[in-house]
């Protein structure tokens, strides 16, 4: 292999191979006008975003995956009280005396010193805008008349870091909602069933508010092959980190 042609090639290779932390966390980073955000992977539900000034927990459980070398939080935000989104414990260790948690009520009663968002609330917090968004199922039930997530309580979040949007569903479905969103960049939608959503329904709804990059999360067995032939052609860039 001549030299050009291998630098060539270790370049490619090294765009296209995520990034991986200390502790095997994979982390890819997205640019925005207020610097470079990166995305911790940690597992399942568990997501870290680390910018310039701000680190940020999202949802988490600390069987997700490794939290040993991850910084304590400047900011947490927990979408919804399930074992899999809040665990207390973690949320302990993460935290400073200047850490704020925002999180759903019934997150809320657990942590006393969380600060409740309601669906449509706005908050900010060390310069970055906080949307709760209605997190909850239409189809999928526990028993007849009683979803999984009922409309109401639980939320995900839109976060606006410099000129980028990030939308972290939590658990829902393909909601109105949701599908009425616009100018998301980067989100994250979750696929396990029957708790979540299904790839049609993971793909109707990136369909509808057109994320530029997409994140399936939280997807248990579910093939992520799927989502990428359903949105194959769509223009939205379709990425599968080890969120199981
Ligand atoms: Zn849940
Ligand atoms: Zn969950």
């Amino acid at each position: 292999m001549k030299p050009i042609k291998l630098f060539s090639t270790l370049i490619l290779i090294f765009m296209t191979v995520p990034v991986f932390s200390q502790n095997q966390t994979e982390v890819d980073r997205i640019n925005t006008s207020a610097g470079d955000v990166e995305i911790f992977f940690i597992g399942h539900g568990s997501l870290m975003f680390r910018t310039g000034e701000n680190v940020i927990h999202i949802d988490p459980v600390s069987s997700s995956g490794n939290y040993d070398n991850l910084p304590k939080a400047d900011l947490i935000l927990v979408s919804h009280e399930h074992y899999d989104h809040l665990d207390t414990e973690l949320i302990k260790q993460l935290k400073k005396p200047s850490t704020l948690m925002f999180s759903n009520a019934a997150s809320a009663e657990q942590v006393t010193w969380a600060q409740v968002m309601k669906p449509g609330d706005v908050k900010t917090a060390g310069g970055i805008k906080i949307e709760a968004v209605h997190a909850y199922n239409i189809l999928h039930e526990r028993s007849k008349g009683s979803p999984f997530h009922p409309r109401g309580n639980g939320i995900g979040f839109v976060l606006t870091i410099g000129d980028k949007r990030f939308y972290v569903v939590g658990d829902t479905e393909n909601t109105p909602e949701m599908k009425a969103l616009r100018d998301i960049d980067v989100a994250f939608l979750p696929m396990n069933l029957p708790y979540t959503m299904t790839p049609e329904m993971v793909a109707d709804a990136a369909l509808a508010f057109r994320p530029a990059i997409l994140y399936p999360y939280h997807y248990g067995d579910t093939d992520t092959q799927k989502l990428i032939d359903l949105l194959k052609g769509s223009g939205i860039d379709v990425r599968i980190r080890n969120m199981k």
